[in-house]
């Protein structure tokens, strides 16, 4: 049977791991890779109060085991009705995850008011140490609350995850983060490979050679005590196939991995990363703050609006993503080996060719498309 031949069925296709909500526009911050292009204020559109608890109530209708809900934005704690959306979310059985921005709003009190309002774990952002983040989040300041915001997460029993962005400019200082999580005592660790969208530039992107380094980098990081997981790079799981056949990356994985070493220490422990991940579309899917149902918040393609369509239905039935969850793509990527478990960021691919369905121009294997 040829790989076009084969059938590939989706472990997602009844219900998504990941609802992404954008809760609101608004945010102090103006980071320059935001997918969100987030405003001082909220834009007009937004969800009501009322929209919102109808929201997640459809969202629990997805069934056992219930989605856990990511509460984005913008910053949400800038909605005067965050604290009664987390109480619904939380008393309807939903796993609430948040993501708040680090401004002085997100002190030891706001973090433990969210956890009693129901929030059971945080994603905060640190791309690099001190003055590139900063530089990159566009307010001075920003890494050291980043940092204290963690401290005190991880003091009130949140579930800390930091995320990272991954782009040349943070690239040789990942190991930095990675010891900082380590030494923190930091949970998870999601590193997310840039997207050229919203306010981040082209100039940024890494090569495809240097994606596969930081790969095989993630990987050797994933044996010390952190949970480390990859988003919009799902080609890491093809990196760690070809690295249980005796390959290893280039100059760029050796430094990275041995300046871990210096700093860390030798690593405890063996390789952990799951066998499926998720695409967007393919156990994730994603509210915008008016409504608007998208595959992923970097796949900005309409499918709906939960303003008069069923989120579970959308999610079940829509053509793109049943497209998505069986991998029927377009060049490189639609006769890859690796589909199944990799299957390829479908954001780049939109944001490069737009085309959902096309290769993932940061993956070696799917360069060279010429798109039609
Ligand atoms: S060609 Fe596509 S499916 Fe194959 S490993 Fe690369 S990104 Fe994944």
């Amino acid at each position: 049977m040829s790989v076009q031949q084969q059938e590939i069925r989706s472990p997602f296709s009844a219900r998504p791991m990941l609802v992404f909500w954008e809760t609101t526009k608004a945010c102090l911050l103006a980071c320059r890779h935001c997918r969100a292009t987030s405003q001082p204020s909220a834009l007009p559109g937004q969800l009501s109060t009322e929209e919102g608890l109808q929201l997640l109530r459809r969202i629990r209708a997805f069934g056992d085991p219930p989605p856990v809900v990511v509460l984005t934005g913008g910053d949400l704690i800038l909605r005067d009705d965050i604290f009664e959306l987390i109480g619904e979310a939380a008393r309807l059985g939903l796993h609430v995850a948040a993501a708040p921005a680090a401004t002085p709003l997100l002190d030891e009190a706001m973090l433990q008011r969210l956890k009693d309002a129901g929030v059971q774990s945080i994603s905060l952002s640190l791309d690099a140490p001190r003055e590139v983040h900063d530089s990159i989040r566009g307010v001075p300041g920003t890494y050291d609350l980043t940092l204290a915001a963690t401290r005190a997460a991880l003091r009130v029993g949140l579930k800390v995850q930091i995320n990272t962005v991954v782009m040349r400019s943070t690239a040789e200082t990942l190991p930095d983060i990675a010891s900082l999580l380590i030494s923190e005592g930091v949970p998870i660790w999601e590193v997310f490979f840039l997207i050229v969208t919203g306010r981040a530039g082209g100039s940024d992107a890494l090569s495809p050679a240097e994606h596969d380094d930081v790969c095989h980098f993630l990987l050797d990081a994933s044996r010390y005590d952190v949970l480390v997981r990859t988003v919009e790079a799902p080609f890491v799981r093809r990196v760690l196939r070809e690295r249980e056949r005796g390959q290893f990356g280039e100059a760029l994985h050796q430094r990275l991995s041995s300046r871990l070493e210096t700093l860390a220490g030798p690593p405890p422990g063996p390789v952990r990363m799951g066998t499926r991940g998720t695409l967007d579309g393919d156990g994730i899917i994603f509210i915008a703050h008016d409504g608007a149902i998208s595959p992923g918040g970097f796949l900005p393609l309409e499918l709906g609006s939960v303003r008069q369509d069923d989120i579970v239905s959308v999610y079940r039935e829509h053509p793109l993503l049943q497209q998505i969850r069986r991998r029927d793509l377009h060049g490189r990527c639609g006769e890859c080996d690796y589909r199944a478990i990799c299957g390829g960021s479908r954001a780049r691919a939109f944001a490069s060719f737009g085309d959902p369905f096309a290769p993932d121009p940061a993956c070696p294997l799917g360069v060279g498309y010429d798109a039609q």
